[in-house]
Order: C-alpha cells, then sequence, then structure tokens
C-alpha cells in the first residue's frame, strides 16, 4: 500500500439493485468478509452509515492476539491455543461460550499468516491485560493497530473493486416466505431502496454509544463517557431481532480503564502502555492495582478511588516503545517533566511519594517480584530515563461483550437455536466469545477470525 493512499467510496447512484453477498459495516470485521468472499468469487458490497470508514476497529491501538504464530516463535515464545483458550477463559469469567472460543483460538494464527499473504504485516508483539503471553501482534513501527488495519484493508478492497458505500445506513432485513434471507432495505440520500440478496453478513459493531440499550441493560453506565465512534448503537442487534435473532449476555458491558477524559474529545490509552512497562498511581502518589490486571479488576479499582481517577506514569524509554504515545502527546493529553519532582509538582502529588514509588517499582522489575500487587507482566524495564510523562485517565465504556448469538460457522440463531438461513454476523455485533470481559488484542482477532469465517460459510450457503 503507498502511504499516499485515499479510498474513494463508491457513488451513491451506482449502487445496483442485487448482490451475492451483502456486508453491513464497514470495520474489521466487514472489510474481512469483503475480502474474503469476493476471493471466495463472490461479489460484495460493504453498506456503511457513516461518513467515514473503519467503524470502532479504526480506533484499536493494542493489537491482535494470536497463539502457534511464527511471529512469537521468532521472539523465543512459546504458546499454545490451550493456553490461549484458557487465559480467554478465566478473563471472560468463564462465560464465554466454548465453541465460539474453540474456533477462535485454533484460528487465530492462519489469520494472522492471511494478513501476511495479503501484505498486513504484524511483525511485533506486546502484552495486554490478563494475557501471560506476548500474544498481541502489532505492527513492526508500533503503529496503532487499527487503523493500520482498515487502511490496508481498504486499499486491498480497491484492488478488487469491491464497492463500498459511506452513508448507507440497513435499516430492514428481508426474508422471504420460508424464512429465508431475500434482501436488505436501505436508507441513503433520504431516500429508501430494497437490495436482492441470499445471504447478508451483519458486521455493525457494538452498542457502546447507545444510551437507549445501555439504559435498558446497565442503567448505571448511561451517563459515562464512551470511547466509542457515534455510530456504534447496536443497529445489528435490532436488525436481527426484528427478524427472530437472538442477543444474548447483554448486560455484559466492558467499561476501560485508561480513558483520557479532560477534553472534549475521549481517547483511549491502549493497554500497550502499560503492557511496556507503565504503571497507575492514585492522588498520593502511590500504585493501588496490577496495572495488567483484567480491564474489569483494573476499572473497578479505578473506580474505587475517591476521585474515580488516577495517572499513568512512563519514562522516555516507554514512549519509545510506545509509537501511540506521541500522538497522545500532539493531542495535548500528557504532562512531560524533566524530573520526577517536576512532575509531581505539575500533578499536585507528593514528589517524594512519586519518587518512593518509581524507586519501588524499579525495585519489582529488578528482583521480578512484585509483592504488594502481584503484577508479572510487563515489567522487564525500570522506569529511570527522563523525562517522565503522566496521562491522567478514568474508565468508561468500551466495548458490548453481548449480541447476537451464532455458532461456530457465524451463522445467525434464533431463539429456539436454528439457524436463520442466510444471516450472517461477525465481530462485536455478536455475543458470547468474550464471556464478563474481553481481553485486549481479542476484538480484532474476532474480526479477522470471524470475519473470514462469515464470507466462507456465506459462500458454502450460496453454492447450495
Ligand atoms: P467490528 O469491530 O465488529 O468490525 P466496528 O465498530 O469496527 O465493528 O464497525 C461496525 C461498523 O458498522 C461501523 O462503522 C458502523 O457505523 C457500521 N454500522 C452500524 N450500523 C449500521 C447500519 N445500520 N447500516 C450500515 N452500517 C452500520
Amino acid at each position: 500500500m503507498t502511504e499516499k493512499f485515499q479510498f474513494e467510496p463508491s457513488e451513491p447512484a451506482t449502487l445496483a439493485d442485487h448482490y451475492d453477498l451483502v456486508i453491513i459495516g464497514s470495520g474489521g470485521a466487514g472489510l474481512v468478509s469483503a475480502l474474503q468472499a469476493r476471493e471466495l468469487g463472490l461479489h460484495p458490497v460493504v453498506l456503511e452509515k457513516m461518513p467515514t470508514l473503519g467503524g470502532n476497529t479504526i480506533k484499536a491501538s493494542s493489537g491482535m492476539n494470536a497463539a502457534e504464530t511464527n511471529v512469537q516463535l521468532r521472539q523465543g515464545i512459546v504458546d499454545s491455543f490451550a493456553e490461549f483458550y484458557e487465559e480467554t477463559f478465566q478473563g471472560g469469567g468463564r462465560l464465554n461460550d466454548p465453541a465460539l472460543l474453540e474456533y477462535f483460538t485454533t484460528h487465530s494464527g492462519q489469520a494472522i499468516d492471511w494478513l501476511r499473504l495479503h501484505g498486513i504485516f504484524l511483525n511485533d508483539l506486546t502484552l495486554t491485560g490478563g494475557m501471560k503471553k506476548k500474544r498481541a501482534h502489532r505492527p513492526e513501527s508500533t503503529a496503532p493497530v487499527g487503523a493500520y488495519l482498515i487502511n490496508n484493508l481498504l486499499w486491498l478492497l480497491a484492488q478488487v473493486k469491491i464497492p463500498v458505500y459511506t452513508n448507507t445506513r440497513v435499516t430492514e432485513l428481508l426474508k422471504d416466505e420460508t424464512g429465508k434471507i431475500k434482501g436488505v432495505k436501505v436508507e441513503l440520500l433520504g431516500s429508501e431502496k430494497t437490495l436482492k440478496t441470499k445471504a447478508v453478513v451483519l458486521a455493525t459493531g457494538g452498542f457502546g454509544a447507545s444510551k437507549q440499550l445501555l439504559k435498558r441493560y446497565r442503567p448505571e453506565l448511561a451517563e459515562y463517557q464512551t470511547t466509542n465512534q457515534s455510530g456504534a448503537t447496536g443497529d445489528g442487534i435490532f436488525l436481527g431481532a426484528e427478524i427472530g435473532a437472538q442477543p444474548i449476555q447483554m448486560e455484559l458491558v466492558q467499561i476501560h480503564p485508561t480513558v483520557q477524559q479532560d477534553t472534549e474529545k475521549v481517547f483511549l490509552i491502549g493497554e500497550a502502555v502499560r503492557g511496556e512497562g507503565a504503571i497507575l498511581v492514585d492522588q498520593f502518589g502511590e500504585r493501588f492495582t496490577d496495572e495488567l490486571g483484567t480491564r474489569r479488576v483494573v476499572s473497578q479499582k479505578i473506580t474505587a478511588l475517591p476521585e474515580r481517577s488516577a495517572y499513568l506514569i512512563y519514562d522516555q524509554a516507554v514512549k519509545e516503545r510506545v509509537k501511540a504515545l506521541a500522538f497522545y502527546e500532539a493531542k495535548g493529553l500528557v504532562l512531560k517533566a524533566d524530573t520526577l519532582t517536576k512532575l509531581a509538582a505539575k500533578l499536585e502529588l507528593n514528589a517524594s511519594a512519586l519518587e518512593d514509588t518509581l524507586r519501588q517499582w524499579n525495585t519489582v522489575v529488578e528482583t521480578g517480584v512484585d509483592v504488594r500487587f502481584g503484577r508479572t507482566t510487563g515489567m522487564t524495564h525500570k522506569l529511570a530515563q527522563a523525562p517522565y510523562y503522566a496521562i491522567h485517565v478514568a474508565p468508561a465504556v468500551h466495548y458490548t461483550m453481548g449480541g447476537l448469538h451464532i455458532d461456530q460457522k457465524a451463522r445467525v440463531l434464533d431463539r429456539n437455536g436454528a439457524v436463520i438461513p442466510g444471516l450472517f454476523a461477525a465481530g462485536e455485533v455478536t455475543g458470547g466469545l468474550h464471556g464478563n470481559n474481553r481481553i485486549g488484542g481479542n476484538s480484532i482477532a474476532e474480526t479477522v477470525v470471524f470475519g473470514r469465517q462469515a464470507a466462507q460459510q456465506a459462500a458454502v450457503y450460496l453454492e447450495d
């Protein structure tokens, strides 16, 4: 892909009346599905309701989890699908759907290979909370994974001329008298149109930006800030439910612990920052948690502090290991000082307490034992290289684990557990894979693994 590549969405007037496969949503799941479908000989279309492409995926920062990859072996990391399964299952409170989790973990390595075959290289590794092994694959430049993935996928879609329409909202799924998908209704340029198709992939993302759904399922979260783009309103849940699909685990909503929310725009500070060695301190300048515990636990710990927020503290070396930090700095979200004393003054913290905390932390790194909080990962480098940095963070609504019930073949199931013929779903719109807590790096992996699977199974379905 050339650096200057700018994707041009299709002209509205060219929207046809019929497609082999209609893919709703242009995040990771939708774009991966589209490419996979084309490679299996189908003519798909991607419909996106927003003026911009990439959904929440384009904002993803940490990486894409996968086990048993060559990238891991090159770094001497011997991993297994079984460990990936087990850690995800534990992290999700053992509420994950075992069949989905099994498919997901055992196809993660292939997904990395598939991307590599398409020139999408995730050759570097980092850690995310709840994982004991470096499993989050990211670009070698350490650039945020989401934008890298989406831009490359759009470039690939352009090469094979897959039509992608923006400002095109799907408002209804249509079934024939036998219960099979026969089309979709869309709204674009203020008018309605019906498209014929025998298969649909719902890749509409989650409902983190829907006050209506949060109020219904988690009323106490309805007024929280969210890291989600404004189009993450759970449309796929409504579209599916109207034709009998079953939403499951809708009350399982993930709060991300480290979100900068002091400016009008909300910025998620990726887990890689902690994975690469940053610590969290409270208003006394002291650590209060294993920074790489699961998102649920770290969020609870921050919310339990009197000011319900904390500071991420890191040094120049961490900054160099996580490219996104330069971006946050450019956005004015980072406080910086030549010495810890000066940083403490900027944060209005007790300087000697902050210095003590770093001294203790560096001993933890040296000995490899975190007696107080039991952190075991992301502690290979001391925090000792000036200048020092701080980012003010607090939890925000980040991800909705619940969604439409699917099987291993990404087929949408109805309330009786029967397949709705022709309806597939992938990505955050689905429920069950993550249990009560999604592990960082698993959402990008989910979009690739199940985005591919949805297209593969749609191809099989359309052949019959
Ligand atoms: P995932 O990570 O599962 O791929 P994303 O949030 O990245 O999900 O992408 C989902 C995309 O689907 C978003 O760009 C969103 O705007 C789009 N979308 C949601 N509802 C509709 C709809 N009714 N019609 C068309 N696009 C939609």
